[in-house]
């Protein structure tokens, strides 16, 4: 065995057929590394990774993080949870055991071979915050008991579970808070925001604005996000995060629709609807620690990213024969 195949990394991926996870499979990929996708196949699709199947250094298996997984690896990135609203409250139950129990796994396998650890956390765990913009020291403000809870307070306690292991047994965590994501290989029909407002847009339907649609949420396009993921699982074993990880950018749902019909030179009106329950106000990164710490900021301004997404989407409706207004 030459030096160079020594030297590449295992790296699994949990959650790696989803919108975040394909890309974070292609780029470790195209670094040089073996990598194992595991996925449940809840919000993910085969789709998303298919062009990777050739690569004798991908792997993808069909596993639920709920149940032990015994692989052998040098590196996790645990991404397995639905993140959409609609589909995260779907199985409400499932959503909780997927954080929780998806971690305690994650983290026994990682205890046992040594790896180090990435986890998908999220601008959830602050709630509906009352400090503006978040920084990483803000504790936040959840409901406990509400419909976005399982995703929440799973998502807490899945961090609690990290930091207890770094403390209790040494394990090399890195945890990531994510703020709102978007790009290439959303579901059409994920229900977020920016996936409902360019089907929307494309199909010449109304644009459901939630709410007076003057909440509003800061986008980062999906790259920019990869890239960070790398950045910070490429740290020293003192960083642990957590770390927002983010695009400080921030718009109110009206001001993305209108840059959504902009840029399709869509005819969509928009249509108001009921806003969700705990629904957050306002949303918006303080990435001063991943400036400092990654040496990171998001590249991609809104518009550039909203126009690869635009064509992603054009493409998957096309492909699947949908009748486009546009
Ligand atoms: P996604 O729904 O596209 O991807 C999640 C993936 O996890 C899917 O492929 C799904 O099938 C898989 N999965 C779900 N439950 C599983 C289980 N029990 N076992 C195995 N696989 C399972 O969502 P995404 O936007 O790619 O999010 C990826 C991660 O990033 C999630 O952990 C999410 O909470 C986190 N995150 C995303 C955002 C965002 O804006 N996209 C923001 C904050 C945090
Ligand atoms: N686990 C796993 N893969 C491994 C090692 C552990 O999935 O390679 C799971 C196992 O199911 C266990 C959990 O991780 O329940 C936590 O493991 P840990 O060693 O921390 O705890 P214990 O086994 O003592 O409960
Ligand atoms: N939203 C909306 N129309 C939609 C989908 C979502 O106005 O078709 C709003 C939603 O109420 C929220 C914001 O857009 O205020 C972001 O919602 P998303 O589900 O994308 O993410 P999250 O609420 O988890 O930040």
């Amino acid at each position: 065995m030459s030096l160079a195949n020594i030297q590449k990394k295992k790296i699994l991926v949990t959650g790696g057929a989803g919108f975040i996870g394909s890309h974070l499979c292609e780029r470790l990929l195209a670094a040089g590394n073996d990598v194992l996708c595991i996925d449940n196949f809840f919000t993910g699709q085969k789709a998303n990774v298919a062009h990777l199947l050739a690569n004798p250094h991908f792997e993808i298996q069909r596993h639920d993080v709920t149940f032990p997984l015994y692989v052998e690896v040098d590196e996790i990135y645990n991404l397995a949870c639905p993140a959409s609203p609609i589909h995260y409250q779907h199985d409400p139950v499932q959503t909780t055991k997927t954080s929780v129990h998806g971690a305690i796994n994650m983290l026994g396998l990682a205890k046992r071979v040594g790896a180090k650890i990435f986890q998908a956390s999220t601008s959830e765990v602050y709630g509906d915050p009352s400090v503006h913009p978040q920084p990483e020291e803000y504790w936040g403000n959840v409901n406990p008991i509400g419909f976005r809870s399982c995703y929440d307070e799973g998502k807490r306690c899945a961090e609690t579970l990290f930091f207890d292991y770094h403390r209790q047994h040494g394990t090399r965590i890195k945890v990531g808070r994510i703020f709102n994501t978007y790009g290439p290989n959303m579901h059409p029909n994920d229900g977020r925001v920016v996936s409902n407002f360019i089907v929307q847009a494309l199909m010449g339907q109304p644009i459901t604005i939630y709410g007076d649609g003057k909440q509003t949420r800061s986008f980062c396009y999906v790259d920019d996000l990869v890239e960070a993921f790398i950045r910070l699982m490429g740290t020293d074993d003192s960083v642990t995060g957590p770390i927002n990880l983010g695009n400080p950018g921030e718009f109110t749902m009206i001001e993305l629709a209108e840059a959504v019909i902009r840029l399709t030179g869509s005819r969509s009106e928009l249509v108001y609807k009921p806003l969700p329950s705990d629904d957050p106000r306002q949303r918006k990164p303080d990435i001063a620690k991943a400036k400092q710490v990654l040496d990171w900021e998001p590249r991609i301004p809104l518009e550039e990213g909203l126009t690869s997404t635009i064509a992603y989407f054009d493409r998957v409706l096309t492909e699947a024969g949908v009748t486009r207004q546009i």
